[in-house]
């Protein structure tokens, strides 16, 4: 007779759960990661400070066109010191911008 002795093919219970797999929070924050750093000018005696060297400079600006702090860029008291001077110099002559434009 009409008895319902289908087969349930569906069944096995295997749900996939397709998401809540790539939350994007893989990112760690602030996990201590310490990178040594090393003046330049003291690691290599050839990286000379200059104010006529807009790429060092540069190098040592950040883009708003301020001096990377000490703590940032790594350099001793010494060079820091002198690395102001020199880009204070190149600022006098347009070398160096006192504020970047943005680019
Ligand atoms: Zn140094």
């Amino acid at each position: 007779m009409a008895r319902n002795d289908y087969k349930n093919d569906m069944g096995e219970g295997d749900y996939r759960g397709d998401y809540g797999d790539k939350d994007g929070d893989d990112r760690k924050r602030g996990g201590g990661v310490y990178r040594k750093k090393i003046c330049r000018f003291c690691a290599d005696s050839e990286f000379h400070l200059d104010y006529k060297d807009v790429k060092v400079m540069q190098s040592f600006l950040s883009e708003h066109g301020k001096i990377v702090p000490r703590r940032i860029s790594g350099n001793c008291a010494f060079h820091q010191r002198e690395l102001t001077t020199q880009v204070k110099r190149a600022r006098n002559l347009a070398l160096v911008g006192y504020i970047s434009a943005g680019y």
